[in-house]
């Protein structure tokens, strides 16, 4: 049994001796393609794996076919809408992400980012705090919940919109607000976590009718997708309310546009590093052998997103 490890933004050297470990001591066999920078190296490297363990790099339908062998892909993360899942599925391919295992790095950026916007992206003048002013966590997942907790430790009042989370125990135990509408949420909170995952639902959805409803001085922090933000709409109403702030790990396409009309009211990072941790990275790598292990000896498929 063959598992590949395709990372063109490669995990960290703990997370690949780690991996490495859990494979070899299945009697499978490890193979690595890091930093590669052409696709034709990713399709020559599956040609005969069975199993594919991956970060934000693309499975396409491309790849799919140059892997006869491929039985499981691993999207060591969260997100999986790099992954051609309907291809998959016709082929038979279990496809699995991990969840939970880098939400804690990118809850602590999200609180990171917040603060940073309130400071002027650290730069002279007087900036504001964030205790006391209100949250709102749009999407109350792995990531979201943490976010919620890190920001009631620091005095904000939290509120989240998640219509997928039907029991009200969840939100009323962790101390937090939910609410029934997305608007409502973006009309109450001085700060919006962003948290929801690019689905058709979902993309563009963030758009300038929803942001034109967030309160005075308002800002947008952005750790999901670049795809759920309507950017039109983002520049638009940051046009028309020149207290609005907008923070993003995953920089828009008109980033660069957005950087020079203003200023610092924007800031995006220079590549998305939200899971980009030590820890996450262990996390997240070891839990993806350890889930390639366990489908091929027990047939487990727990974590499988094409069912
Ligand atoms: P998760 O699957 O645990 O949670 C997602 C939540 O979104 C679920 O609770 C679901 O009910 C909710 N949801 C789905 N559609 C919704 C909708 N239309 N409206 C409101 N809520 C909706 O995922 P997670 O681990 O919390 O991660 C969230 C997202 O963050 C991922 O999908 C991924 O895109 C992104 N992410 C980014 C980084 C990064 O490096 N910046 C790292 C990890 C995850």
């Amino acid at each position: 049994m063959k598992v590949l490890v395709a990372t063109e933004k490669p995990f960290a050297k703990k997370a690949v001796d780690g991996i490495r470990k859990i494979v070899e001591e299945a009697g499978y066999e490890l193979a690595l393609l890091e930093k590669y920078t052409d696709k034709a190296q990713l399709l020559a490297a599956v040609s005969d794996v069975d199993a594919l363990i991956i970060r934000s790099d693309k499975v396409t339908a491309e790849v799919v076919a140059a892997a006869p062998k491929l039985k499981i892909v691993v999207r060591a993360g969260a997100g999986y809408d790099n992954v051609d899942l309907a291809t998959c599925t016709a082929k038979g391919i279990v496809v699995m992400n991990t969840p939970g295992q880098n939400s804690n790095a990118v809850a602590e950026l999200a609180i990171g980012m917040m603060i940073f916007m309130a400071r002027n992206q650290f730069t002279p003048g007087t900036g504001s705090e964030i205790h006391g002013k209100t949250l709102g966590i749009h999407a109350y997942g792995h990531v979201g919940r943490l976010v919620g907790k890190y920001g009631r430790a620091m005095g904000l009042k939290v509120y989240a919109y998640d219509p997928f989370i039907t029991d009200a125990k969840i939100f009323e135990e962790d101390g937090v607000i939910a609410l029934n509408s997305v608007e409502e949420l973006y009309s109450k909170c001085d700060y919006i976590s962003l948290h929801i995952p690019a689905t058709e639902q979902t993309k563009k959805s963030i758009n300038r009718e929803l942001l034109s409803k967030m309160p005075q001085g308002a800002t947008l922090v952005n750790t999901a997708r670049k795809e759920v933000i309507d950017e039109a709409g983002l520049a638009a109403i940051l046009e028309e309310r020149p207290d609005l702030k907008y923070i993003t790990d995953i920089a828009a396409d008109i980033q660069p546009e957005l950087n020079e009309k203003f200023g610092k009211r924007v800031f995006a990072t220079t590549k998305k590093m939200g899971a980009e941790t030590a820890e996450a990275n262990i996390n997240a790598g070891l839990a993806a052998a350890t889930q390639i292990v366990d489908f091929f000896k027990n047939g487990n498929t727990r974590f499988q997103v094409n069912k």
